[in-house]
């Protein structure tokens, strides 16, 4: 079990497991609140900032060396009995039409109730990826290293693909959702505590540039910046190269199949906010056609 954590990604982290390709991990991870903010009379403006995002590892992943994709496919991701969502001062589309309030929701028989409704629960991992090649990001701050991508489709079932930018990746992950809807409006999700078990993979000597997630019928391309159309520029460019790459096309008919099939979502975009959007690009999966 990997349960202790970092609030950065940083190619100096010390490795808390080195792990095999094609080995079964488990990870224990702490909610973003590092399980700070249990109760509703505790609000977001009496926590330390330097505490949110806790992410467990990292885990030295043998053989992997900068130039290599590092993959992890999640198998199972275990939630706690109760998660907080909280508004952020100063975060959102809503930012100067509500107030700062944390409210805490119970999950029961795969549910949670929020004002008498019901809401399915849907375990994602919120921060997922690997150091990046130097300096430190903060676990909160997604990049083209992963970190916080915020996607709803980082469930179980899924295969995230990372770029290896250092010795051994330093793979880690955290901050777990038991709900969350494109965008995360107000910042936050359900944020949960739970466990998260995964199987990391290498593919030698293969580019990539941004994460790429495999879900069960499609391929995303996950990029994210301050500015929309930056965030958007960068995965266009990443998926027309692999789909370029993969089927054999040239770079204007993969724009051409990009604008017939493919699909731009959104992971987060609780702007204005400090940390950079994150979208993503998705093409179906072709069957004997595997994008990486
Ligand atoms: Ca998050
Ligand atoms: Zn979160």
């Amino acid at each position: 079990m990997i349960s202790s954590c970092v609030y950065a990604f940083d190619p100096k982290n010390r490795p808390v497991k080195d792990a095999e390709p094609g080995e079964t991990l488990t990870f224990e991870t702490l909610d973003c609140f590092s399980n700070e903010i249990q109760k509703e009379d505790q609000l977001i403006t009496s926590f330390d900032y330097n505490r949110a995002n806790p992410a467990s590892g990292p885990v030295y992943l043998t053989g992997a060396e900068p130039g290599d994709i590092l993959t992890a496919d999640i198998k199972s991701i275990e939630v706690a009995g109760h998660g907080v969502v909280t508004t952020l001062p100063e975060v959102g589309p809503l930012a100067d039409r509500m107030a700062v309030r944390t409210k805490v929701l119970k999950l029961s028989g795969g549910y949670t109730e929020f004002n008498g409704l019901k809401m399915p629960v849907r375990p994602m991992v919120g921060v997922i990826g690997v150091a990046p090649e130097k300096g430190s990001v903060p676990c909160g701050f997604p990049g083209s290293h992963g970190g916080n991508l915020d996607s709803k489709l980082m469930e179980a079932g899924a295969k995230a693909y990372f770029p290896v930018r250092t010795a051994g990746a330093l793979f880690q992950l955290g901050d777990l959702h038991a709900v969350m809807g494109d965008g995360e409006l107000c910042g936050t999700g359900l944020e949960i505590a739970g466990k998260v078990t995964a199987v990391l993979g290498l593919i030698k000597k293969t580019r990539l540039d941004w994460p790429v997630l495999e879900t069960a019928d499609k391929w995303y391309v996950m990029a994210s910046d301050l500015d929309y159309t930056k965030a958007l520029t960068w995965a266009s460019r990443q998926m027309q190269e692999l789909i370029s790459k993969a089927y054999g096309w040239d770079v204007t008919d993969a724009y051409f199949y990009l604008s017939l099939w493919g699909d731009l979502e959104i992971n987060q975009a609780c702007q204005p906010c400090p940390v950079p959007l994150v979208l993503r690009l998705g093409i179906p999966k072709i069957p004997g056609k595997p994008l990486i």
